[in-house]
């Protein structure tokens, strides 16, 4: 048998109750990455059960969503100010997740939030829109941040060519701009939406309200690594300098005690369900579905303000064998919108499209020729997930 890559499981199994396999590799581990820490993948029980299942199971039945909404009261009441002064931070693109987080803390909670946006790569129309009623329709307060576009357009290449995985970037200042801006606005409450233990990390992860402080580092900057090679590697090739790096540089653990800043999921404390999220974001903030399919998946609701956003999915369907509609049908599953055999179907039609719309955009994004694009993808398809027949690459294992 073929040696598998990046540390994964040589045997794939697929949950028996979603459509997820166990080379779904867990969220928190997906950070980790930047720090060039091995792989750890998701966690399935003997009765084939992955954790992401077991963890809806504890959301359907034993957990009290009665005292859970009292936490958050009492969570909130801690932090409540009655100055005008904000008093919650909400990171978000204004998509259905941070739509309905920020609306409920203003409108049903009485919290004065600053909702706060690290820009797509690339905004779509739909996605410019949704974002521009988040603020229009739902009547809150935005800061849109955008990183210097030459610096991130490097760095995604980067992280495209050494590691396969062009979000990277994105996704560490995503996670830093929430806590910095905290900082900033002398804010100690920040609230993300949906608990990451939905999509398959640890279930006892769930069990804590806060978001692991352990992807801040408080050490020297220049050794942070982004897009798989360090700070200190990208000066010394003359373009940028340390000052351009600014927004990728965490604040250290140190100044989040300082500042007394926390870090929330509002998924703990409320039942979630994308869907119902993306109802109330409909009816609250303005928001519209895309008025076709996303590429790569059968929805035209989440994630899709970002032109390049399909290609993320279509980097873990080579490196995982998971792609959009895997993801998507998982969650659906969960959520008792879709059967299994629904599900199974979905994958099978639509996980292995390849995003023709914006190829051409992503390609100049990066840099890259399609033929360098090809051999890079080539370099990460694990020998044990997929195999060439008659000069078409295949995967050696499909969920049934
Ligand atoms: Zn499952």
């Amino acid at each position: 048998m073929s040696k598998a890559f990046f540390g994964l499981p040589e045997q794939v199994i697929f949950c028996k109750a979603c459509v997820i396999s166990n080379q779904r590799p867990s969220s928190t581990v997906e950070f980790k990455h930047v720090s060039g820490e091995a792989k750890a993948t998701i966690s399935f029980g003997e009765d084939g059960i992955c954790d992401a299942c077991r963890y809806n199971q504890l959301k359907q039945g034993s957990i009290s969503w009665e005292e859970r909404e009292n936490e958050l009261l009492a969570v909130l009441d801690r932090y409540r100010r009655t100055d005008g002064r904000y008093d919650v931070i909400v990171p978000g693109s204004g998509g259905k997740d941070s739509a309905f987080t920020a609306h409920v803390l203003k409108y049903k909670y009485g919290m004065n939030p600053l909702t706060v946006t690290w820009a797509p790569h690339k905004y779509t129309e739909i996605g410019w829109k949704n974002f521009e009623n988040w603020m229009h329709v739902g009547g809150l307060d935005n800061i849109l941040f955008t990183p210097n576009g030459r610096l991130h357009r490097h760095l995604t290449r980067l992280a495209f060519v050494n590691l396969l995985h062009p979000f990277q970037p994105f996704i560490v200042g995503q996670r830093i701009i929430g806590p910095a801006m905290a900082r900033r606005f002398g804010v100690q409450l920040v609230m993300y939406g949906e608990n990451q233990a939905e999509y398959g990390n640890k279930a006892q992860e769930n069990f804590k309200p806060t978001m692991d402080r352990k992807f801040f580092s408080a050490g020297d900057p220049r050794s942070l690594v982004l897009g798989g090679v360090t700070i200190d590697d990208i000066i010394k090739e003359g373009t940028f300098k340390i000052a351009d790096f600014a927004p990728y540089i965490p604040p250290s653990i140190e100044e989040l005690d300082q500042g007394g800043v926390d870090v929330h999921y509002l998924g703990y404390y409320l039942k979630w369900d994308p869907q119902e999220c993306y109802y109330y974001a409909v009816e609250n903030t303005g928001f519209q579905a895309n008025s076709e399919r996303t590429e790569g998946t059968y929805s035209k609701y989440s994630s899709i303000d970002d032109r390049i956003d399909m290609f993320h999915y279509y980097t873990t369907l080579i490196k995982f064998g998971i792609g959009r509609a895997t993801y998507d049908a998982a969650q659906e599953i969960r959520n008792e919108k879709i059967t299994r055999e629904e599900g199974v179907a979905l994958v099978r039609k639509f996980d292995q499209e390849f995003p023709r719309k914006y190829f051409g955009e992503f390609l100049d994004y990066i840099g890259l020729s399609e033929a360098e694009f090809v051999a890079t993808v080539d370099k990460f398809r694990s020998p044990h997930l997929w195999e060439k027949v008659d000069g078409e690459w295949r995967l050696r294992h499909q969920v049934s």
